[in-house]
């Protein structure tokens, strides 16, 4: 009997150091909390841009993700959110309403909401932010300015600037004047605007600007434009080199604008160069260890569906012979090039006199993209997919981790939760700190009531902000600021104060 159990003792005991040895061993910075953040961004990435992605490639690196779970990514104006607004919710943990940069309506007063890259620079991490979009567009603006109106881009660049966040690269060099460039020089950053300067430039503050306005389409690029991948190394190059760690945010962003004009060539071409940026930082975060991987959408764009009618295969061929945005071939035709010429150039076939006919009807609207949205028409149908909408749309997006704290992600979450996660992630890590409220204390910002502001009042604040239930008085003294709800504000409130 004894040996039995010392032999099945054993088999236990190696069953549970080999169950171990495959769990990847995660490390926290010394206050307890994750050391690295990576969010990547897919701006309109629904499920049916993956799988249309999938089919053209046969696998993605988002596949191989640990934990996965669906956000959720309604907003104060409802069901169907803009980037703003989810932007918002993805950034500050609270909603908002479509159109606001990380501000929020309260009973008729706008107030700030502070974000996560603000939460990082308070934890002495290095920060950046990275699109293929303006740098000044929503997904990029809201973790580092706050204005009511997402169209106020001068002011924006502005404040991106004056937030000092260590990388900014992106689009969006119209929406710098000379005076926000003179004022980035004065604020320590190298600016920089080609893709040479950006493999050469060094130094702990970088503007790049890469295009007046967004970068041009994968599918529309020349060899001299910036992709997505390098400015992402190029970004973690220069962050990692703080010992506190880094935040940064990635955003695959004008997958939303190919899916805007149901452009199916430039979905898959945007989309897979946003999973190139997941391979590198999912290796990245692989060999280290202390790198949180959050990759998500805001919202999905242009309702995708694939399979146009029942028992039609999808021609997955059709996609990879197309070598240019059904906005560039629109352009091309509206400068004189007849129809044909230009769909057998860059859409690879000839099209029909009846296709030739439905695209050239669409010359004489009033409607700007009503010339890119035929041309997409006539390409959708021959493929074999459909978007049901021009707009946003109101169905879950994919949410994907990997990382320490990762398997807090799955299930579905709203945007706000997501957030809320990650900033008890980076503040505390996977430690659960044991709290007991003993009394109503009269001193601000002393929550547990042991007269002593300490980071266990924080923890329970991010707690209660994280959904905790807890009665009216001690949420009427959690709100620090006073500006009439529990957020990131009030937690870094009274970790400033302890
Ligand atoms: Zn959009």
């Amino acid at each position: 009997m004894k040996g039995k159990s010392l032999v099945s003792g054993l088999l236990l005991g190696l069953l549970i150091l080999s169950l171990i040895s495959f769990q990847p061993s995660f490390a926290y910075s010394p206050h307890g909390g994750v050391k690295n953040i990576i969010i990547l961004v897919g701006d309109g990435m629904g499920l049916g841009h993956v799988e249309i992605t999938k089919l053209v490639y046969g696998h993605l690196n988002m596949e191989n993700f640990p934990v996965t779970g669906f956000e959720l990514t309604d907003s104060l104006s409802g069901e169907v959110t803009d980037s703003a607004a989810a932007g918002t919710a993805i950034s500050t943990g609270a909603k908002t309403y479509n159109g606001m940069i990380s501000v929020t309506n309260i009973t008729g007063k706008i107030v700030n909401l502070t974000t996560l890259l603000e939460v990082a620079q308070e934890l002495g991490k290095s920060t950046g932010l990275v699109t293929t979009t303006r740098i000044t567009h929503a997904t990029p603006a809201v973790f580092a300015s706050h204005v009511p109106d997402r169209d106020m881009e001068g002011e924006i660049a502005k404040q991106l600037i004056m937030h000092k966040v260590n990388v900014l690269l992106g689009g969006g060099r119209e929406k710098f004047d000379e005076k926000n460039l003179e004022l980035a020089k004065k604020q320590g950053y190298k600016v920089v605007f080609t893709k040479e300067e950006l493999e050469k430039v060094e130094g702990d503050y970088v503007l790049g600007l890469f295009a007046e306005s967004h970068i041009p389409y994968v599918l529309d690029r020349k060899p001299d434009d910036v992709g997505l991948l390098e400015m992402a190394k190029k970004a973690i190059s220069i962050l990692e080199k703080n010992p506190s760690g880094f935040f940064l945010m990635v955003e695959g962003g004008r997958i939303d604008h190919a899916a805007h004009g149901n452009d199916v060539a430039s979905v898959v071409a945007e989309t897979k160069e946003f999973d190139d940026v997941v391979r590198y930082v999912l290796e990245y975060a692989k060999k280290r260890g202390d790198t949180l991987v959050i990759v998500l959408a805001d919202h999905e764009t242009g309702g995708l569906a694939i399979g146009l009618t029942y028992g039609n295969a999808i021609d997955e061929d059709a996609i990879r012979k197309i070598k240019a945005s059904t906005l560039r071939m629109a352009k091309e035709v509206k400068a004189g090039s007849s129809v044909k010429e230009v769909l057998k150039r860059y859409a690879g076939f000839v099209p029909t006199e009846e296709e030739v006919k439905y695209i050239e009807n669409a010359l004489h609207s009033t409607n700007k993209y009503a010339l890119s949205n035929a041309v997409a028409d006539v390409i959708n149908r021959r493929i074999g997919v459909g978007f049901t909408s021009y707009e946003h749309t109101g169905v879950p997006v994919p949410l994907l981790a990997y990382g320490p704290g990762a398997e807090n992600f799955r299930g579905f979450l709203h945007h706000v939760d997501t957030a809320r996660l990650v900033a008890k992630l980076m503040l505390f890590g996977r430690r659960n700190i044991p709290v007991t409220i003993s009394s109503v204390s009269s001193v601000k910002g002393d929550i547990t009531g042991d007269y002593r502001v300490d980071e266990k009042d924080a923890y329970v604040t991010l707690m209660m902000f994280l959904g905790e239930k807890v009665d009216n008085e001690i949420e009427k003294r959690v709100d620090i600021d006073n500006n009439g709800m529990v957020d990131l504000n009030d937690v870094m409130l009274i970790l400033q104060e302890a």
